[in-house]
């Protein structure tokens, strides 16, 4: 039986999701509710609302290993001019480890590059297995708080700072991002705590994602609540002064 999985995505030329020209394959299901998704229709891999809706977008679909390389392999041309490759990103690429482990597999046997996007939430033992696999890890790190992370993703952040302790320790390439999100994580302590908690962690490179409203229509769309609805973007003296305390702790830090 082929390893089969589901994806609600297949974006090309991306050019956010790690080094070069890319194509990202969206993993349907996240583990985590996070109050501002900006893909809500990825948080449940069987959701009851999302399934309801006739758009594949929305319901995601069932794709085997060969069919998503069949797509990823159409633009090896540009990966090889740009230094890009593939991402796995969701949604929560590690709910589906054996789809994820099958696809990395298969694309390093083309020599593609492979940048994994991941909450880093599954159980450490099982981490362990899929650590060394992808090539670079773009760890979301939302907060350093264990309440303030729970109250704002639903979950507590233990096995997420033990994860990515453990992806730092292959030698991968480990990038910190942080979607910056007003009233949740921002401000200048909070910025301080979050920084120490990826020095401590062993990360030296730091992607800031500013706050914004791409997923405000889907929530309309999908009938559900949004509560950011008409929270405005941070200014940027604000998100200045903040990726200034990731530098003042020695850590590369920019805006994606
Ligand atoms: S981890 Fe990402 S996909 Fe999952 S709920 Fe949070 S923002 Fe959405």
């Amino acid at each position: 039986m082929p390893a089969t999985g589901k994806i609600f995505n297949i974006q090309k030329f991306s050019i956010n999701d790690g080094p070069g020209i890319r194509t990202t394959v969206f993993f349907k299901g996240c583990p985590l509710s996070c109050r501002w998704c900006s893909n809500p229709e990825s948080q449940n891999r069987n959701a009851a609302i999302a399934d309801a809706m006739a758009d594949e977008t929305y319901c995601g679909r069932e794709v085997t290993v060969e069919e998503v390389m069949a797509e990823v392999r159409k633009d090896m041309p540009f990966y090889e001019e740009s230094g890009g490759g593939m991402t796995l990103s969701g949604g929560e690429v590690l709910q589906q480890m054996d789809f994820a482990i099958a696809l990395i597999e298969a694309a390093r046997a083309e020599n593609i590059h492979v940048a994994v996007e991941t909450t880093g939430y599954t159980p450490p033992e099982r981490f362990r297995r899929f650590a060394p696999l992808p090539d670079l890890y773009l760890f979301d790190f939302k907060h350093y708080d264990r309440e303030m992370h729970h109250q704002g993703t639903g979950v507590y952040n233990d096995i997420i700072l033990e994860n990515l302790r453990a992806a730092v320790a292959t030698g991968r390439e480990v990038i910190a991002r942080i979607p910056v999100i007003p009233g949740f994580n921002t401000g200048l302590l909070r910025a301080r705590g979050m920084a120490q908690a990826l020095v401590d962690a062993g990360v030296r490179t730091v992607h800031l994602l500013p706050f914004h409203q791409f997923g405000e229509k889907k929530y309309e769309e999908l009938g559900v609540p949004y509560e950011y609805k008409g929270v405005k973007q941070l200014h940027p003296e604000v998100l200045g002064r903040y990726r200034q305390e990731f530098v003042d702790r020695g850590l590369l830090c920019s805006f994606k």
